[in-house]
């Protein structure tokens, strides 16, 4: 076996031609030997050396930090700030009042080894969640999903007036505090099953990478995007504010707590008997009462005095030499719920290796031809907030520009690739992955993450669908800006815990650094094949047969639910979409193999970037104005599961069999938007 240096050099690089892909090889492989495993141990150890939650002076610092670097390196820098409403807990305390009364201690406590637990500890943050003293009865509410209320409804058993106790897992947090209010629970406790990343699935911190008796999962329960008080525009000066309780955030008081403290509360609760899968991994049967342990929950903010918080975007920028107004951007969050050394350190410090990388390169006098931003993000643990305010902000600029966009979120935290993104750069990410070294020396990324994932020859290592859930989700749910990620993941149960540390990191995660430093060997790679293409390499191919394979599924609900509707219009439209891109890439690979002059080139480009953004709509999805994009969406009742084709999907579930149709018809028109624009590519360049 050669080196990945050798199996990326086989075979052409789409969207250049003969004479660059050679040079394009070349520069990529050069500058993907820039970022170390050294390097990056530096930046993520002093990014991790202290918490950083997002409206503190220690993530003021984290921001300095990135700016001197980016600074240091010849990038060109920026910062904006945001005024966002964002109120920090500032006393947090629950007690078990009957059958003895006494409180939890909340906190994770000092680990000896790991030294930054031996710091000031971020409170047991439930971040957007209500405040109030409330003292009742618990209910134990299993994962706290819809089909849980149901369960409950049928034991004839009612949060209403009690204190509602949740396990993580199954949906987004936010999704378990919206159905406990709904349900009239007065306070909600939400705890990290042992099941789920705890001592039922290995060795708990310090001696393994699982998550401790103590250790809890903070986290935002807030289930919209941005400041809460700023839908749909920039939290800037001036801006018109909606109030805080019309804004769809919590109100009753919300704590996350350890299984350690689930147990005190859980362990004497009686009545009716569980159906067996809401047994989870504590020493005991779990009932789901009410009672007869009561329980009292008390949380306080600053929000009297001091809701809104400064919050800090920052921007590297080298500019295009050929293509300015063209960018790629890559993307981390650089706020944490404490040291974050794995969520986000491990993506901001990606992120700074490339743009380290590209700033080596820049000075070399080779820019690369389109413009490169290397962004992080501030507050996306409160809800995407620094990155969905800045889309807002930033949102003509990108629609008209923007080529890509590529988030690194928990870039490194084990040996594991996974990516994912928009169908359409699927085939880049995987063409970079093969260029790339693993750095368990078994061959390149790609190869690596076949073999990990044994399928058949003819298939290709699945990817995620970007629903939400991180700072893609501005640019690509909210203005069909294509979209990768990408990171090496591993088992750990330190997720927003003062545990994802440096400790934790250096013994577990990404002991020596060299996932960290793979990660920005694909980030530059994926950047610069990006940022240097004669025509833009995305692949409509795939991105069409990816959407006709979600049909099938939608066409047999509608055929069960007998209403004389069908997708058989946007089924064509996406055949016709798949033909216009099988032509559209024979067109360009053959005027790859000439001289092209930079006017068609430029119209190429310029048309291949309306593909996406025809896929979105500006009104929205019916049930959520903000996601434009009607490819994939995070579920409205899930928060973590994507939806495909989300606004016929949604329609169906709605019980509307017009509205169905109506969908379907909008859809396939875009669809058919979709292929003209391949069609105006393919013109641009046919002789
Ligand atoms: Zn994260």
């Amino acid at each position: 076996m050669g080196t990945a240096g050798d199996t990326a050099a086989q075979g052409s690089l789409p969207g250049y031609s003969t004479a660059s892909a050679a040079a394009q090889r070349r520069l990529e492989l050069d500058a993907a030997a820039l970022p170390t495993p050294a390097s990056a141990a530096e930046h993520a150890r002093a990014l991790s050396r202290e918490p950083h939650v997002a409206g503190t002076p220690a993530q003021a610092r984290t921001r300095d930090y990135v700016i001197e670097r980016m600074r240091a390196w010849g990038l060109d820098t920026e910062v904006r700030a945001y005024d966002v409403w964002m109120p920090h807990p500032t006393s947090v305390r629950v007690w078990r009042v009957s059958p003895d009364a006494r409180e939890l201690s909340l906190a994770e406590g000092p680990v000896d080894e790991d030294s930054s637990s031996r710091l000031t500890e971020v409170l047991p943050v439930a971040g957007y969640g209500g405040t109030g003293d409330v003292t009742a009865e618990v209910v134990y509410v299993n994962y706290g999903l819809i089909e849980d209320y149901t369960t409950l409804d049928s034991l004839g058993v009612s949060v209403r007036g009690k204190i509602a106790i949740a396990r993580y897992g199954r949906s987004f947090r936010g999704i378990k505090a919206r159905e406990a209010e709904r349900r009239g629970a007065i306070a909600l406790l939400v705890y990290s099953d042992p099941q789920d990343d705890g001592y039922v699935r290995g060795d708990v911190y310090p001696a393994g990478p699982m998550r401790p008796s103590h250790g809890v999962q903070r986290g935002s329960f807030f289930n919209g995007l941005g400041d809460p008080t700023t839908p749909g525009v920039p939290s800037v000066r001036g801006v018109q504010r909606i109030d805080p309780s019309a804004a769809g955030v919590a109100r009753i008081p919300i704590v996350p707590i350890s299984h350690g403290n689930a147990t005190e509360l859980l362990r004497d609760v009686r009545g009716k008997a569980i159906p067996q899968s809401w047994q989870g991994g504590l020493p005991f049967r779990y009932h789901v009462g009410p009672g007869p342990v009561t329980a009292r929950v008390a949380v306080a903010t600053d929000s009297p005095t001091a809701p809104y918080k400064t919050i800090w975007n920052t921007f590297g920028i080298i500019r295009g030499s050929e293509l300015p107004d063209e960018m790629v951007i890559i993307g981390a969050h650089r706020d944490a719920w404490g040291p974050g050394a794995g969520d986000n350190v491990s993506g901001t410090t990606s992120v700074l290796e490339a743009a380290r990388a590209l700033g080596a390169l820049a000075k070399r006098g080779m820019r690369p031809k389109r413009t490169v931003v290397f962004a992080t993000w501030d507050a996306e643990e409160w809800g995407l907030v620094g990155s969905t305010e800045y889309v807002e902000d930033d949102s003509l600029r990108l629609m008209r520009g923007a080529v890509a966009y590529l988030n690194q979120d928990v870039a490194a935290s084990g040996p594991n690739f996974g990516g994912g993104g928009s169908p359409s750069l699927r085939a880049t990410l995987r063409s970079v992955a093969g260029s790339v070294d693993d750095p368990s020396g078994k061959g390149s990324v790609y190869d690596v993450w076949r073999h990990a994932a044994s399928i058949p020859d003819s298939a290709e290592p699945s990817m995620g669908d970007p629903g939400g859930g991180s700072d893609f989700a501005g640019f690509y749910n909210h203005l069909g800006i294509p979209h990768a990620d990408w990171g090496f993941g591993g088992p750990g149960g330190v997720y927003h815990s003062a545990y994802d540390s440096r400790y934790w990191m250096e013994t577990f995660g990404d002991p020596g650094y060299r996932y960290h430093a793979a990660a920005a060997r694909l980030g530059i790679a994926m950047m610069l094949r990006l940022a240097n293409a004669d025509i833009l390499p995305y692949d409509y191919l795939e991105f069409a047969r990816t959407m006709r394979r979600y049909l099938p599924p939608i066409e047999k609900t509608l055929r069960d639910r007998k209403w004389g509707t069908s997708t058989a219009v946007l089924g064509t439209a996406i055949d016709r979409m798949e033909r216009s891109a099988a032509a559209f890439a024979a067109t360009r690979d053959s005027a790859l193999g000439r001289t092209l002059p930079a006017a068609p080139r430029r119209a190429a480009n310029a048309a291949l970037m309306r593909v996406e953004r025809s896929l979105t709509r500006p009104e929205g999805l019916r049930t959520r104005p903000w996601v434009r994009g009607l490819v994939y969406a995070a579920d409205e009742d899930n928060g973590y599961a994507t939806i495909a084709l989300p606004s016929v999907s949604e329609a169906i579930r709605s019980g509307d069999a017009s509205l169905a149709q109506r969908e379907v018809d909008d859809l396939a028109r875009r669809f058919d938007a979709a292929s003209a624009a391949l069609e105006d590519a393919r013109r641009a360049l046919a002789r």
